[in-house]
């Protein structure tokens, strides 16, 4: 086989393109645990403009981002209310709880990621000592690709405040809400009090992202990073990586979308595989048990990377063209004629 990999699992597996890696050749450096570095105090500005907020705080990882708004909204004995699929919730180690002393309350999801109002009020503890305190609603956008309806999260929000909640959004894919839904990053996140962005995801940086909210909660939440082992000393190389993704990086996210666009409709009507999505830069697709196995050699043997199962993720990023979508369709229907019948 002469064709380089298609890699699918995942927008993580970017690696920084020749002009980022010049950007951070070149990028002006301090010491941040001092906060003398320029680069990172740049990053920080930005996004914290972008997104609406008082101030920001570049994190090593966006669990760490999570883990820190987590620990600065709520106290030991506190609660939150997330969903039972959320990032934070199921792909966290339980960090929350292990590292935090919050207790999660999972709620089920709607099946667009967002969860149900009545749900949310009903898991509100009251004030009494048998209960935690429930202090914080914490929404993920977008939520497996799903780009959650506005409508829904002002709602959520002008509940929250009924209740006294502060609300916190995990980001972690909010660029590609942003450029899916044609808003601006602060008309998205104007409802939450806090939100956490990765610049490793789509936006493919090698290590790096943003929590931005108000300024006395970054100021808290420094803390909690130091503590957590977050203070990075040089780290404007990690941040110039980020100001050149929001340079070049965030409008081209379109071009994901569209490859995952044409990835579904390559895939819809193939007898034996369920398609969902697409979904911004994802495509799900579900197919029986007992031929997993089969699916998997098929891809691997084509140099196509993909973490396969009954429900296969598929996901589009700056190191997938359109030629690798189209040899992923080839793959797969070829798969699917020669296991026929
Ligand atoms: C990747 C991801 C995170 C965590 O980011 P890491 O940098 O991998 O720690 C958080 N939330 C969501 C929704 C993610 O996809």
């Amino acid at each position: 086989m002469n064709e380089s990999p298609v890699d699918l699992r995942s927008d993580t597996v970017t690696r920084p393109t020749k002009a980022m890696l010049a950007a951070m050749a070149a990028a002006d450096v301090g010491d941040d645990v001092y906060g003398d570095d320029p680069t990172v105090n740049r990053l920080q500005a930005r996004m914290a403009e972008m997104a609406g907020m008082e101030a920001a705080l570049f994190m090593p990882s966006g669990t760490q981002s999570n883990l820190v708004a987590l620990m600065t909204h709520c106290a030991r004995g506190d609660e939150y209310l997330v969903g039972q699929t959320a990032h934070t919730y199921k792909y966290e180690g339980g960090g929350a709880a292990v590292l935090g002393s919050i207790q999660p309350q999972p709620i089920e999801n709607a099946p667009d990621g967002s969860i149900p109002l009545d749900k949310l009020r009903a898991a509100v503890k009251p004030h009494d000592s048998h209960f935690a305190r429930t202090r914080l609603i914490a929404l993920e956008n977008t939520m497996h690709g799903q780009v959650i309806p506005q409508r829904y999260v002002e709602e959520a929000s002008a509940f929250a405040r009924g209740a006294g909640l502060a609300m916190h959004l995990d980001g972690a894919r909010v660029f590609n809400a942003v450029v899916a839904s044609g808003s601006s990053l602060a008309a998205i996140c104007s409802p939450f009090d806090t939100v956490s962005v990765c610049l490793s995801k789509g936006l493919g940086t090698p290590v790096g992202s943003v929590l931005c909210g108000p300024r006395d909660f970054i100021e808290q939440g420094h803390r909690w990073r130091k503590m957590l082992g977050g203070g990075l000393r040089q780290a404007g190389i990690l941040a110039a990586a980020g100001l050149h993704a929001l340079d070049h990086h965030v409008e081209r996210l379109a071009d994901d979308h569209a490859n995952a666009a044409r990835l579904a409709e390559g895939l819809r009507g193939i007898d034996g595989l369920a398609v969902r999505g697409p979904f911004t830069n994802m495509v799900f697709v579900d197919l029986p048990a007992a031929r997993v196995d089969g699916f998997a050699r098929s891809l691997r043997d084509a140099g196509i990377v993909a973490s396969v199962g009954p429900t296969t993720r598929f996901v589009t990023h700056l190191d997938v063209d359109r030629a690798g979508i189209e040899r992923l369709i080839d793959v797969v229907q070829g798969h699917f004629m020669r296991t026929a019948a």
